[in-house]
């Protein structure tokens, strides 16, 4: 039986678009008989205190997870064995390339916008010794492909760009894009759900996740929650967390998704994923004072 998860970053307090994402992810993995997993992505952004608060308030909506949290800062060895699997199949190239070079290069013709336009992919020994003389490069995956189709429940079949993307970063750092593949495929996930702004992300991961010898999971990119304004929920637009809302912000989050229930558990009977909503959820914090 497969596993679903959550994976929040330990950068402040989740507002209540993470929890209706975690919410989500839960009932997705609840309702198909998966476990539920919980991974803390603290590989940067972290935040002293802010994991415990966060797994505190998962609980106290009755989201529950199978097995230890796990942490990618203590897996480096995992995506370090990735990139050595990689790297040994001719599959990694270092770029030496600055954020304004790449959208100053000329793109590849039929390349889409913002595209890596392939300037390091062919640079010879000596042209990379020249260059790591002057800044120390990044390692990009030499992809095989220019698009990737994942499936998604709620998108279906999705289609988009897969590039020539980052790995490790020029500051030794590794990327998201690895780091995620890496502990889905690890963790025997085959269900990943999680916030529409990453639909366009899947299928450079869901293509490597194929390089190193994973099934792409499933996938469910849920509608985000907005601001008045349309922009992204964020903790600026004022009450949004479930310490400055109080009890109320589970029955907010709950209502938003058209189930009723005071825990987690309760949901389980009315929900399906094809029910889940396709709109994003508008969220208006309720000390917001009217413009006027
Ligand atoms: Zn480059």
């Amino acid at each position: 039986m497969g596993a679903g998860r959550f994976a929040p970053s330990p950068s402040g307090d989740l507002h209540l678009g993470n929890l209706r994402t975690a919410l989500l992810a839960w009932l997705c993995a609840r309702s198909t008989g998966r476990s539920f997993l919980m991974r803390v992505e603290d590989l940067d952004r972290v935040r002293p205190g802010a994991e415990e608060r966060q797994l505190a308030d998962l609980r106290s909506m009755g989201i529950d997870w199978d097995g230890p949290v796990v942490h990618q800062s203590e897996r480096a060895w995992l995506y370090d064995a990735a990139l050595a699997s990689l790297g040994g199949r001719g599959l990694l190239f270092e770029c030496f390339c600055t954020r304004r070079e790449i959208l100053e290069a000329p793109s590849a013709p039929h390349a889409p916008p913002g595209a890596y336009p392939g300037t390091c992919r062919d640079l010879t020994e000596a042209e990379r010794d020249e260059r790591r003389a002057v800044r120390p490069a990044a390692v990009r995956l030499r992809a095989g492909t220019a698009s990737f189709t994942i499936h998604d429940e709620l998108h279906g079949s999705y289609e988009g760009v897969v590039d020539d993307f980052v790995l490790r970063r020029g500051d030794g750092a590794i990327a998201y894009n690895l780091a995620v593949v890496v502990d889905d495929a690890q963790q025997g996930v085959d269900q990943v759900v999680r916030g529409d702004d990453l639909l366009s992300s899947a299928p450079r991961q869901a293509y490597l996740a194929t390089l190193l010898g994973a099934t792409p999971p499933t996938y469910v990119h849920v509608p985000l929650a907005l601001n008045s304004a349309g922009q992204r929920l964020a903790k600026r637009d004022g009450a949004v967390t479930l310490r400055e809302l109080g009890p109320s912000a589970f029955a907010l989050v709950t209502a938003s998704l058209g189930l009723t229930g005071t825990t987690a558990g309760e949901l389980l009977d009315g929900f399906s994923i094809e029910r889940i909503p396709r709109e994003p959820w508008v969220f208006v914090p309720p000390e917001e004072a009217p413009v006027v």
